[in-house]
C-alpha cells in the first residue's frame, strides 16, 4: 500500500480565525450579556438596564449611564484587541477593570449584528454606529441620546448554524441571564439593575441601587432567602502564607433550597471557584445534616498580583495563589458559624 502523502498546511483566512475565536469568548447569549454589563460597570455606570428577546438570540440590549465612548474611538471600537483599559502586559497584574483584552465587542460583531448609541459628557447629541466582522459599517450618525451607552446585539450566531440549533433546543438562556443579573445586583449594590424580556412590563430582576446588601438580596432573591442569612467574615494577613479578606452572607439552618446558590466575587470580579463551592457544600452537609442546600454570597479581596485573571476565554475562572490556605480558612469560619448557630437553636428548642 502506498505511503499517504502528508496533508498540506495552509494559513486560515482571518475571518475564519476571528469567528472561531469569537465562538470561544461568546459561548452563549448569557456570555454576551456578561461582557456588555461588565463594560457598563467599567464605564462607572450607576444604572444598567438589560432587554432580551428570544433568550438573547434575537436581541440583547444593554443600556447604561456611564461615561460613554468618544466619537474618535467609534471607528476602531469593535476591532479585535482595541481597548481603553490595558496597555502593557504588566498592567494585567494590577488590572481593576473587568475587561482588558479588547475582544468582547469584536467577538460579538463576528457572530451577530452590533449597533452602538453613545454620548459623552458635555455633548449636545450622541452618535450611532453599527458593526459587522469588526468593521464599522458607515460613518457614525448623529442622533438624540441620553447619558451613556446603549449596545444592541441582534441575531446572535446567525452564521453558526450548529450553535444556533443547540441553543434553540436547550433550555431558554433567559433564565441564565436573569441569574447573572441577580448576582451582579447583590454585589454592586450602588448600581441599579434591571432585566426584562422585550415587550414585558415587569422586570424579572430589579434593584434600586441605594439598597443595603440584604435589601438587594431581598428584592432579587426574595424574602425567604433574605430572612435566613447570617453575616460572615474572615481574613488572614500573614504575608508569608496568604493575604485575604472575605465577607459574606450565608444561609442558616432554617433555609430551604434544592440546590446550592454560590455567588462569589473575587476582587469585584464574578467568578466560579468550584473547589471552594464544593468544600462549603461539604461543611453544610456535615454540620447541618438535615438542612437543605445553602445560599452563599461571598466577596473575597486579594492582592491583585495573587490573582491571574487571564486563564479562561470567558474570564469566568481565575487562578489564585495559596488556594488551599484560603479555602481551609473560609471553611473553618463557616463551620464555626454554623455550629454556633445550630447550638443556639438546640438550646432554644430545649428551653
Ligand atoms: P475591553 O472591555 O476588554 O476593553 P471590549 O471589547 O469589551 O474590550 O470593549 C472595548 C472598549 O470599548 C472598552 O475598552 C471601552 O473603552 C469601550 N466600551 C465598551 N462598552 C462600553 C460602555 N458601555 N461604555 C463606555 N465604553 C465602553
Ligand atoms: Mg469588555
Amino acid at each position: 500500500r502506498a505511503q499517504k502523502e502528508p496533508p498540506v498546511i495552509r494559513r486560515l483566512e482571518e475571518s475564519v480565525v476571528n469567528r472561531i475565536a469569537a465562538g470561544e469568548v461568546i459561548q452563549r447569549p448569557v456570555s454576551a450579556v456578561k461582557e456588555l454589563v461588565e463594560n457598563s460597570l467599567d464605564a462607572r455606570s450607576s444604572s444598567i438596564n438589560v432587554v432580551v428577546k428570544d433568550g438573547g438570540l434575537k436581541l440583547i440590549q444593554v443600556s447604561d449611564d456611564g461615561h460613554g465612548i468618544r466619537y474618535e474611538d467609534l471607528r476602531i471600537l469593535c476591532e479585535r484587541h482595541t481597548t481603553s483599559k490595558l496597555s502593557t502586559f504588566e498592567d494585567l497584574q494590577s488590572i481593576k477593570s473587568m475587561g482588558f483584552r479588547g475582544e468582547a465587542l469584536a467577538s460579538m460583531t463576528y457572530v451577530g449584528h452590533v449597533s452602538v448609541t453613545t454620548i459623552t459628557k458635555g455633548q449636545l447629541h450622541g452618535y450611532r454606529a453599527s458593526y459587522k466582522d469588526g468593521v464599522m459599517e458607515h460613518e457614525p450618525k448623529a442622533c438624540a441620546a441620553v447619558k451613556g451607552t446603549q449596545i444592541m446585539v441582534e441575531n446572535l450566531f446567525y452564521n453558526m448554524a450548529a450553535r444556533r440549533k443547540t441553543l434553540q433546543n436547550s433550555a431558554d438562556d433567559y433564565s441564565k441571564i436573569v441569574d447573572l443579573l441577580s448576582r451582579f445586583a447583590i454585589h454592586h449594590t450602588h448600581v441599579s439593575f434591571s432585566c426584562r424580556k422585550h415587550g414585558a412590563a415587569r422586570a424579572d430582576v430589579h434593584s434600586v441601587g441605594t439598597a443595603s446588601r440584604i435589601d438587594a438580596i431581598r428584592s432579587v432573591y426574595g424574602v425567604s432567602v433574605a430572612q435566613n442569612l447570617m453575616k460572615i467574615e474572615a481574613s488572614d494577613d500573614d504575608p508569608s502564607s496568604s493575604v485575604f479578606k472575605m465577607d459574606g452572607l450565608i444561609s442558616n439552618f432554617n433555609f430551604v433550597a434544592k440546590k446550592i446558590t454560590m455567588v462569589l466575587f473575587i476582587n469585584d470580579r464574578l467568578v466560579d471557584w468550584t473547589a471552594l463551592k464544593r468544600s462549603l457544600e461539604v461543611v453544610y452537609s456535615a454540620t447541618l445534616p438535615k438542612a437543605s442546600k445553602p445560599f452563599i454570597y461571598m466577596s473575597i479581596v486579594l492582592p491583585a498580583e495573587h490573582v491571574d485573571v487571564n486563564i479562561h476565554p470567558t474570564k469566568r475562572e481565575v487562578s489564585i495563589l495559596n488556594q488551599e490556605i484560603i479555602i481551609e480558612k473560609i471553611q473553618s469560619v463557616v463551620e464555626l458559624k454554623l455550629r454556633n448557630s445550630n447550638d443556639t437553636r438546640t438550646f432554644q428548642e430545649q428551653t
